[in-house]
């Protein structure tokens, strides 16, 4: 029997303002939308249910700014979701600071929520202007500092190597708050967004710097980089979002949400489903379905799984995606690329080093192209 269905994640669209960076699936509230929302949300989620009753281990409320929600749409929401929870099961609420007062955290505590994953991105007013964001840096303390007080674990959002930044600053500032995780990004510039328009382009020495200072400031406050862009105490890492790096399976629910599952054999290897945006979502329209082959299934695990320090289970790939003498193939390009120091292999796991955390690309394609050679050809 296959094994149930242990974590979701949950869409908000609604975001107060568009930051000019942004390619997330995201509206400005409008009349009757949240309503039309809530509604569909709360079908989509009984329709779910029949066929994945849980219980969860974790649940994400991602967005948009779920957080945004009014206090009654927030209780509406999660009395919408049928699901029972495992103990300690993670369920997390992405909020943008100015969105959570005292008495708000009480309540969303209320709801079940335990962990609060703030989109501060910087402590720099200047910088939080020219990002188009709605908060100041004060806002984003005040947030941080009573979601800890209320008992919740706190992740926090940072954007580094940012023109104008002075990003040892925002470093030291997020270690010193005692926060369990931190995620630090650069800036995408992604086509069609107003920065891409503006013509702005990354920089990538001043990012890597950036890396740098973080794996400094951040490591000597115990925040240890356990993924690429993640840095967590033990313990705080975000066990969601290592169900996406672990390829586990996984429910979506809202407008663009996506979703993984497993076929039974035969039917290819996984299934990812992603819903249509907001206007079709909202009238019932299903998720687009695309089959996950098990060629393409061992590479995104692969480029999922080495984003990660803990790596990628060999046995545990092998088993998943059925090519026959996948270990053995992986393994032989392993061995090829440990000269360049960006892999540890010869044990049960493939794992990048710290310096293959920064270089994964190169580590990646090499094995893609293993795998390709070893077993393109026999599926045509
Ligand atoms: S707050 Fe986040 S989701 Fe909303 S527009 Fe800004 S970047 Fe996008």
């Amino acid at each position: 029997m296959k094994p149930p269905m242990r974590h979701l994640y949950l869409h908000v669209p609604f975001c107060p303002t568009i930051c000019p960076y942004c390619d997330f699936h995201v509206v400005r509230r409008g009349p009757g939308l949240v309503e039309r929302y809530l509604e569909r949300l709360a079908a989509e989620a009984a329709n779910l249910y029949a066929d994945h009753p849980g219980p969860l281990a974790t649940l994400y409320l991602g967005g948009g700014t779920p957080s945004y929600l009014r206090d009654h749409e927030l209780a509406r929401l999660f009395d919408s979701l049928p699901w029972t929870f495992e103990a300690g099961a993670e369920i997390t609420l992405e909020a943008n600071p100015g969105t959570l007062s005292p008495a708000r955290l009480e309540l969303v505590r209320s709801l079940g929520v335990n962990r609060i994953s703030i989109g501060a991105q910087s402590f720099q007013d200047r910088v939080l202007d020219r990002l188009g964001r709605a908060h100041k840096a004060a806002a984003a303390l005040r947030t941080v500092e009573h979601s800890l007080a209320t008992g919740f674990r706190v992740s926090l959002d940072l954007i580094l190597g940012l023109p104008g930044q002075d990003v040892k600053a925002d470093l030291e500032t997020a270690a010193a708050l005692g926060v369990g995780h931190v995620s630090a990004y650069t800036l995408q510039i992604e086509p069609g967004t107003p920065f891409a328009l503006a013509g702005m382009t990354p920089d990538p020495d001043r990012e890597a710097a950036a890396f740098a200072a973080a794996r400094t400031a951040l490591g000597r406050a115990g925040l240890t980089r356990y993924e690429v862009s993640n840095f967590a105490r033990p313990g705080e890492e975000s066990r969601h979002n290592l169900a996406y790096w672990r390829m586990a399976e996984w429910g979506g629910l809202g407008p663009a949400a996506s979703a993984h599952f497993y076929t039974p054999a035969g039917a290819g290897v996984a299934e990812r489903r992603t819903n249509p945006p907001l206007p079709r979502w909202a009238v019932g329209e299903s998720p687009a379905r695309e089959t996950i082959d098990p060629l393409e299934h061992a590479k995104e695990s692969l480029m999922m799984g080495l984003r990660v320090r803990e790596g990628v289970d060999l046995d545990a790939l092998s088993a998943r995606s059925g090519l026959p003498g996948l270990r053995e193939v992986l393994e032989r390009a392993a061995r090829e690329l440990v000269p360049t120091e960006l892999l540890v292999a010869g044990g049960p796991r493939l794992q990048p080093t710290a310096e293959g955390l920064d270089r994964l690309h190169a580590a990646v394609l090499s094995l893609w192209e293993a795998l390709e050679s070893a077993y393109s050809e026999e599926d045509s």
